[in-house]
């Protein structure tokens, strides 16, 4: 059971129509993979993230990510430039097709992928004879990627982005939404995130024959026939009827989320923010983080280890930044191009309390019990 007492890196946090929607679909019987709360919440998404957005709702963002990577033609072989500061699912969709992730570090300042060690990689690439197919760029922890930059080089060289915005939406730059910059973006709705529907995710495109592409290949790839006709390989990826439901209650409240996770980063920075060694990513001009993450920098490993475990003998859930994809097992053979940015944060960062349900009390004691772990 998820008890009080702890206190939680990011836990779900309802608001009060979910409940409502959830029972409209029981009453109705809508308890499948299609049903008017999937186009509702669809278009829920649509209006926040403004008209020219197509929505398709999925079982997840992974998923959205795997159908975004087939959408843009990724087949066997392929390269695929992937920031490699970032969790796990943005790269290994780029495996399911049979495609080759290449890493890329970060830049210092969003902590996302640097335009100059891509476009490095590019040229390096070109040399090769070896044109990568695809970018998947993330706006980490909520902060948004340099989209300007990003976007150059991608344009300069023709090559399509998928922009992994699972950790940010409610982000901008100068006013314009994360989830809109990519040639496909996509969104997630899992139980950490800063809007949850239990588990479900969003593909997002200008584009309208991909989006029904995506539902297409979403719901088993069925051909127009009264029997049941295939074509083309499918999947079973569509959001249930159900928790769609939760996602329009959600969709409700995702401003006043934003707000309580900017006070929590605010919070923090306040009463850390002075203390010598510890340092906080600061926003850009012109970028606006939903600080889905408060995260901290410590001096080193161990001062960062150190703070973690004291932190989790008061029952306080924190946890280090993302270990980047190309410093990872699974991926020991994969090409990267690499600064050390991306392993340093690793390395010494922390990821704090954060979740929009977290008393001022919980904000108190956990840093209370991180300036203790310093003395
Ligand atoms: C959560 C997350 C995903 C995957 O979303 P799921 O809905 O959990 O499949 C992809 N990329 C990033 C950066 C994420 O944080």
């Amino acid at each position: 059971m998820i008890t009080k007492t702890r206190i939680w890196l990011s836990s779900p946090h309802m608001g009060n129509l979910e409940q409502e929607y959830v029972r409209e679909a029981f009453e109705t019987n809508w308890i499948a993979p299609l049903g008017p709360h999937v186009k509702g919440f669809e278009e829920d998404i649509t209006e926040y993230l403004g008209e020219s957005s197509y929505v398709a709702a999925l079982s997840s963002g992974t998923a959205a990510l795997h159908l975004g990577l087939q959408l843009l033609g990724l087949g066997k072989g392929d390269l695929v430039l992937c920031q490699s500061f970032t969790f796990s699912a943005s790269a290994n969709p780029i495996t399911y097709l049979g495609a080759e992730p290449v890493f890329i570090d970060s830049e210092a300042d969003t902590w996302n992928i640097c335009p100059d060690l891509l476009e490095e990689s590019i040229t390096d690439l070109l040399r090769l004879g070896r044109k990568p197919k695809a970018i998947v760029a993330v706006h980490l922890y909520g902060m948004p990627y340099n989209v300007e930059a990003v976007h150059k080089v991608a344009e300069k060289y023709n090559i399509p982005v998928l922009e992994d915005s699972a950790e940010a939406l409610g982000s901008h730059v100068n006013f314009q939404k994360c989830g809109t910059f990519g040639d496909i973006a996509i969104l997630s709705f899992n139980g950490n995130k800063i809007i949850t529907t239990s588990g479900g995710g969003a593909l997002v495109s200008k584009n309208k024959n991909w989006k029904e592409e995506a539902v297409f290949l979403a719901t088993q790839a069925r051909d127009q026939a009264p029997h049941y006709q295939h074509s083309r390989i499918g999947y079973n990826y569509r959001l249930s009827n159900v928790l769609a439901g939760i996602g329009r209650g959600q969709m409700r409240v995702l401003d006043d989320r934003v707000a309580a996770r900017r006070n929590n980063y605010a919070f923090y920075r306040d009463q850390l923010g002075e203390i010598d060694g510890i340092e906080f990513l600061q926003e850009p001009q012109g970028f606006f983080s939903n600080r889905w993450l408060s995260c901290i920098l410590t001096p080193s490993f161990d001062i960062r280890e150190h703070i973690r475990c004291e932190l989790e003998k008061e029952d306080i859930e924190s946890r280090p930044l993302w270990k980047p994809m190309h410093l990872q097992p699974v991926f020991e053979k994969a090409r990267s191009y690499t600064n050390g940015t991306s392993e340093a944060l690793f390395n010494r960062g922390l990821c704090l309390p954060s979740g929009s349900n977290l008393e001022k009390e919980d904000l108190w004691k956990t840093v209370e019990h991180i300036k203790k772990a310093l003395v």
